[in-house]
């Protein structure tokens, strides 16, 4: 039997209730057409970047692994697409940045023997062969990573240092923000997958206990999971109120388990959670049941001037061009184009930017939503320090920022932002809070990170020295 909970909670600190225009909820997803050409970045995760296995030339299938992982922190890149490569060369991502990617040319869709395209569904039970080593060798090994846009490597997550033990896995169907309903239509059309993936997970990390978190706003997917989950004894479905930014790691633990997540360098498992978004719990189903690499993924293209918006399976290296043209096309004037939500989501200066394993959606504003109003003087309200969900002073983070002053930002904890924008949304003298902090948190944290290395390195030589004499 499954164990619902009839009351909802919420995190404590801070959060905002933007409004939800969730316009794509009740539309089902539909393949995305495949595109003439794939683009597909070496990074679409945090870590190190792919490194080409393929060159010009190359024939590949759907599912070919055309990049493998370039570090520890890493993961494989493979090809979306059956084709050509034309070309190793450089394109623009979703950070404004052009980065190194393969181009592909599409022929046809042939898939690679290997992936078990059935719909049958796979269950843990029928498997005794998947060990947590396996599991997590497969998640590996088919370049899996969060899909709620992290995009941190999977299989790292699985395996928690050995000062932490994992007591339970959350589950992130929360999908706080506003438009985006990718991760409400897969909780609807996949919720047997979603479950065996939650169960893959735990197994992974040896835990007996499993989450859900849902926001009430989509009491079909918590009914629909609730009831399906009456098979699985150990995975509770926890609704939860609609708050942003409750997708956030620390924020889902608190409003599930009840437990703070210190500050960092601590990280969920310190408090025992191991939390995946539903989106990677279906990917590591896919990957461990039906050795199907993560190549395609659930995106929301919306908008409310949009002709058409909607749900679709698109193949990665897509240009979001082509999925605004499913669409109906941009809205006449100026638009900002956004991968990603209004509160989190980044603005593209080009649609040529590609679906990479962390686009969850394509959000068109037109001028009049995305217009800024002018920034006034600060009136010390602390509507911004009552709004932050982290708990820290974003007026005086901004103010820092703004100033360079590096290492009192360090002292007041910038890092600890989590970029969810809260305190920009509150400000009644519209100040561009998050851009200033975003901007501040990212050289703090270059500083942060050159200090660590040196000190590696000082720590390495004194070894080397100690070990000479
Ligand atoms: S963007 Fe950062 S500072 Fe602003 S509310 Fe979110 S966590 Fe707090
Ligand atoms: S919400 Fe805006 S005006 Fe109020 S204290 Fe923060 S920065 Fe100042």
């Amino acid at each position: 039997m499954s164990l619902f909970c009839k009351n909802t909670s919420t995190f404590k600190k801070g959060g905002v209730h933007p409004d939800e225009n969730k316009i794509t909820s009740e539309i089902a997803t539909r393949a995305a057409a495949l595109p003439k050409q794939v683009v597909l970045p070496l990074s679409q995760h945090i870590g190190a970047p792919a490194k080409p296995v393929v060159q010009k030339g190359d024939k590949v299938k759907v599912g070919t692994l055309i990049a493998e992982a370039g570090g520890f922190v890493s993961a494989p890149i493979f090809s979306s697409v059956s084709g050509t490569v034309v070309k190793v060369d450089t394109a623009w991502d979703a950070s404004g940045y052009k980065r190194p990617a393969i181009y592909i040319d599409v022929e046809g869709d042939v898939w690679e023997d290997s992936i078990d395209r059935s719909e049958k569904l796979e269950k843990l039970s029928d498997h005794p062969e998947l060990t947590s080593e396996e599991i997590v060798n497969r998640v590996r090994a088919n370049g899996v990573v969060g899909m709620g846009g992290a995009c941190f490597p999977t299989s790292i997550k699985l395996t928690p240092p050995p000062t932490a033990k994992a007591t339970c896995v959350i589950i992130n169907g929360v999908e706080c923000e506003p438009y985006i309903t990718a991760d409400y239509r897969l909780m609807m059309e996949h919720p047997d997958e979603i479950l065996v993936g939650v169960e893959l997970l735990m197994k992974a990390v040896n835990v007996n206990e499993g989450y859900i978190g849902i926001e009430t706003n989509k009491p079909k997917a918590i009914a629909l999971l609730e009831n399906k989950a009456k098979a699985y004894s150990n995975i509770k479905i926890v609704p939860l109120d609609c708050k942003y930014p409750q997708g956030g790691e620390k924020q889902l633990v608190d409003a599930v388990i009840h437990r703070e997540v210190p500050a960092p360098p601590a990280i969920p498992v310190n408090v025992g959670a191991v939390v995946q978004n539903v989106g990677t719990a279906y990917a590591v189903y896919q990957a461990v049941m039906k050795n199907k690499p993560l190549f395609e993924r659930y995106v929301t293209v919306t908008g409310k001037q949009l002709h058409a918006p909607g749900n679709f399976l698109v193949r990665m290296g897509t240009p979001f061009s082509q999925l605004i043209e499913a669409c109906g096309g941009l809205p006449e004037g100026d638009n900002k184009i956004l991968a990603g939500g209004p509160m989190m989501g980044k603005a593209v200066t080009t649609t040529d930017v590609t679906v990479v394993k962390g686009t969850n959606s394509v959000t068109v504003l037109t001028n009049t939503d995305a217009k800024r109003k002018e920034a006034q003087n600060c009136i010390r309200c602390g509507k911004c320090v009552s709004a932050c969900p982290m708990g820290l002073e974003p007026y005086l983070l901004a103010q820092l920022s703004s100033l360079k002053d590096w290492e009192r930002a360090e002292k007041e904890d910038i890092p600890s932002c989590i970029e969810c924008g809260s305190c920009q949304f509150t400000c009644p003298a519209h100040r561009p809070l998050l851009d200033n902090i975003r901007m501040g948190k990212g050289t703090v944290m270059g500083i942060i990170r050159e200090r660590a290395a040196a000190a590696k390195a000082a720590a390495d030589a004194a070894k080397a020295k100690e070990e000479k004499k």
